[in-house]
């Protein structure tokens, strides 16, 4: 009920056939092979669409949700559940993996299908979808007192209506013990003007009370060009939050050292702090996305002589039972 922002269709392309057609490619002529019905459908906003080249099948942007046949080879070790989410659901949307901090799954709904998402299965029970269904996850989090911040996660929250966004964020900040209230969104990335006043508004007013830190979601300079992304960020930071961003090592689109500088470079320009770049989770249908994780150190190790510290995101895996995401 509560779960789209209304315009998702306009704002939105949701088939193959208009998408190649928006940046003068002829399938015919495509280097591998598409799905057109893919069991995840395409979704990809215009606004995400103008920030790809023209006539190019291997825009790093394009490369991200275009949907492949190769999404439909299986290999064995590429799991539904690649980072064991289901045996760490300890109440209806909330996910207890670390000791300090519980995540929410308060949405299934992104604004765009990533192909390498690992939340593309989707493998255990939908989200809450009313305040009333959020009870159990609130006595959880009073029970434990040594959950001191909790992440709205998803899918996307900036996805959802936003009196319900507002409502969660309101009750999240109002538990004493919780002293962060931590939002991963990539809606700033993925169609920035998407986020409304109305969204800044209850984030500065969950940062004047708690340490609000809200993780984006870039893998590619080419994302973050135009005003509107830097506008978005600049007014998420006014807010008073802090500023992160998460990324994932993807084979074609980030896999270069080039590449990852460009990256880290203009989120430092838009004063956002590099947070974590991820080996990819082993999903089923992500396999031809996936960097060696050999490959991946040495371009940390050469990312450490050209930025300073703080501009090297930390490279981590999530594996299932560790207690905490596992450096590389
Ligand atoms: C990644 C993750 C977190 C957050 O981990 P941090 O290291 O604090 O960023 C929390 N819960 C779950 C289930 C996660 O997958
Ligand atoms: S959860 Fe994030 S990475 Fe996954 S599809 Fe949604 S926006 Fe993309």
């Amino acid at each position: 009920m509560h779960q789209i922002f209304p315009p998702m269709k306009t704002r939105a392309i949701d088939s193959v056939t208009e998408l190649l057609a928006h940046l003068d490619l002829d399938q015919n002529n495509a280097p591998y092979a598409i799905l057109s019905r893919p069991g995840y459908p395409i979704l990809v906003p215009h606004s995400y669409v103008q920030r790809m080249r023209k006539n190019d099948w291997f825009d790093p942007l394009l490369l991200q949700i275009l949907p492949r046949s190769e999404e439909d080879i299986k290999k064995p070790e590429f799991q539904k559940d690649a980072v064991g989410d289901a045996a760490a659901l300890v109440a209806p949307g909330v996910l207890h993996k670390y000791a300090t901090r519980v995540l929410l799954l308060v949405s299934s709904v992104c604004a765009m299908h990533c192909r390498f998402c690992f939340r593309r299965g989707y493998p255990f029970a939908k989200p809450p979808a009313t305040v009333k269904e959020w009870l159990p996850a609130w006595q959880y989090i009073e029970d434990h007192g040594t959950v001191d911040e909790i992440i709205l996660s998803g899918g996307d929250p900036f996805c959802l209506e936003f009196d319900y966004l507002d409502e969660l964020l309101r009750r999240t900040a109002e538990i004493p013990h919780v002293r962060i209230v931590r939002i991963h969104t990539r809606v700033p990335v993925a169609d920035p003007v998407r986020v409304s006043n109305a969204v800044f508004e209850a984030l500065a007013r969950v940062a004047a009370v708690k340490t609000c830190i809200v993780v984006i979601h870039a893998n590619h300079a080419a994302e973050l060009a135009g005003k509107s992304v830097s506008c978005c960020l600049s007014r998420l930071r006014a807010t008073g939050a802090i500023i992160l961003n998460q990324s994932v090592l993807l084979a074609d689109v980030n896999d270069t050292v080039v590449s990852q500088q460009e990256l880290l470079k203009r989120l430092v320009d838009n004063k956002v702090m590099p947070y974590y770049l991820h080996q990819l989770d082993r999903v089923d249908g992500a396999w031809h996305f996936e960097v060696e994780e050999g490959r991946g150190r040495a371009i940390i190790n050469h990312l450490r002589i050209n930025l300073p510290g703080y501009a090297v995101p930390r490279y981590v895996r999530e594996k299932s039972g560790e207690k905490s995401k596992t450096p590389l």
